[in-house]
């Protein structure tokens, strides 16, 4: 038995590639898993869960009939993702961060933006959005407008990224430690910065610990599969749909 770890599959109805990859990715990778985590941005965008269409609807059905349990992370783009999308698919909405236990070892889950301290431009912005009030008003908010405010976030955070410098962009190595030691595990899994790798880390007071992060989903998809013995961090190919 296993538990999968996917996040960033960016799913959005202009990819139609990716939607066609997670489809395979749950009839043949995850039907036999014992759990399966999706650690934020699922969704590329979404706009609230009254926003049906054709493609939410698809993909909310997929979950919904999926035998394995699934465990939800909000990301940056999806954290609007709330309780009438968990009743629709049966996935249960886990906290930023939050622990679970992987065969007797805790593992310390996040989507991973948090950890980039060194964007106070972000963290500013992520601090406004992630607000119980904003969240509220916004829903309250016609889909043309979401979908506005949306498309001007992206194209804001489209030009930071070119303009703000790569290891900015990257998780802050102290942030790491000092959120490991808080939660006192010697495994974190995240996803978000689009660099997917296995790293050490040393942890205060000198002991060894593992920073697994999950990839982007684009031409190849990515899946950690750990089982009682072995964690594995394995990419496969996504081809047109
Ligand atoms: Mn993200």
């Amino acid at each position: 038995m296993a538990q999968l770890f996917i996040s960033d599959l960016h799913l959005h109805e202009s990819r139609p590639d990716l939607t066609k990859a997670f489809m395979d990715f749950l009839a043949n990778q995850a039907v036999d898993a014992e759990k399966l985590y999706i650690l934020g941005d699922f969704f590329d965008v979404w706009l609230g869960d009254d926003h049906d269409t054709a493609f939410t609807r698809q993909i909310i059905d997929a979950l919904a009939a999926f035998p394995v349990p699934i465990f939800l992370m909000h990301g940056n783009r999806d954290f609007l993702l709330g309780d009438r999308f968990c009743r629709a698919t049966g996935a249960q909405l886990l906290d930023d961060p939050g622990i679970v236990d992987l065969y007797g070892r805790p593992a310390l889950l996040m989507h991973g933006d948090s950890l980039c301290t060194r964007d106070e431009e972000y963290m500013a912005v992520r601090q406004v959005l992630r607000d119980e009030k904003f969240r509220q008003e916004f829903l309250q908010k016609p889909i043309e407008e979401r979908e506005a405010f949306a498309a001007g976030v992206r194209d804001k955070s489209k030009a930071h990224t070119r303009e703000t410098a790569a290891d900015i962009m990257d998780v802050t190595p102290s942030e790491v430690v000092r959120v490991m030691d808080e939660y006192a595990v010697d495994l974190l899994i995240h996803g978000h910065t689009h660099r997917p790798d296995v790293h050490r880390v040393t942890l205060e007071g000198g002991a060894g610990g593992t920073r697994v992060v999950l990839g982007d989903w684009d031409t190849r998809g990515w899946v950690l599969r750990v089982t009682a013995d072995d964690m594995q961090l394995n990419a496969f190919p996504i081809t047109a749909a």
